[in-house]
């Protein structure tokens, strides 16, 4: 949590987060995890794809910061494990905030639009111990490599995911959303 980056940009190194579910088996990832936060928050393993969810092992009160997103590198292609911070840049995370599913009432947002150092996982309202953790995709994303069916069961659910481009702008106002996300849409509703 305390680590700082000493670079002007994210390190080129290769990535060793290895918690991935891409293979599919949620028993052979839990075997071999290692918690990126821990006393913060843990993944939950569960069997299928996009199952598991990261779970929190204490109280956050609204606004106060999960996590900075200090192990986050640049990725040279947009992917379903990618967040966007800015209009043409993806970063993979590194750490187990991969594992934060989407809801359209989230209880996380993704503060990515300053520099690297700033990038951060907050808490939207007070969060108790033991929740699952959830973000609003398009308020990071623009175009979503792999659109999704929602089902998170909130009132509002917008029942189809494939980022903010597809989302009205009025509706879109009622969330939190980043910087190039809110740009994007301005130039889009100006054409
Ligand atoms: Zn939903």
């Amino acid at each position: 949590m305390t680590a700082t980056l000493s670079s002007a940009a994210p390190s080129a190194k290769a990535s060793t987060y290895s918690a991935h579910l891409t293979n599919g088996d949620p028993s052979k990832a839990s075997a071999a995890y290692k918690p990126t936060h821990p006393g913060r928050f843990q993944v939950k393993f569960q069997p299928g794809s996009y199952n598991s969810c990261l779970v929190t092992q204490r109280r956050f009160a609204k606004d106060e910061t999960l996590a900075m997103m200090d192990s986050a590198e640049y990725s040279n292609e947009k992917r379903y494990s990618t967040v966007q911070v800015g209009k043409d840049r993806h970063i993979e995370l590194n750490s187990d905030l991969l594992y934060i599913n989407h809801s359209c009432e989230p209880s996380v947002r993704f503060e990515v639009d300053g520099p690297h150092d700033t990038w951060k996982a907050v808490a939207e309202r007070d969060i108790e111990a033991g929740e699952a953790l959830s973000f609003f995709y398009p308020s990071t994303e623009w175009s979503m490599s792999q659109p999704f069916p929602c089902n998170c069961g909130s009132k509002s659910c917008l029942d189809r995911i494939s980022g903010a481009k597809d989302i009205p702008a009025q509706t879109l106002r009622k969330y939190f959303v980043n910087k190039h996300i809110q740009e994007l849409k301005d130039e889009q509703s100006a054409v």
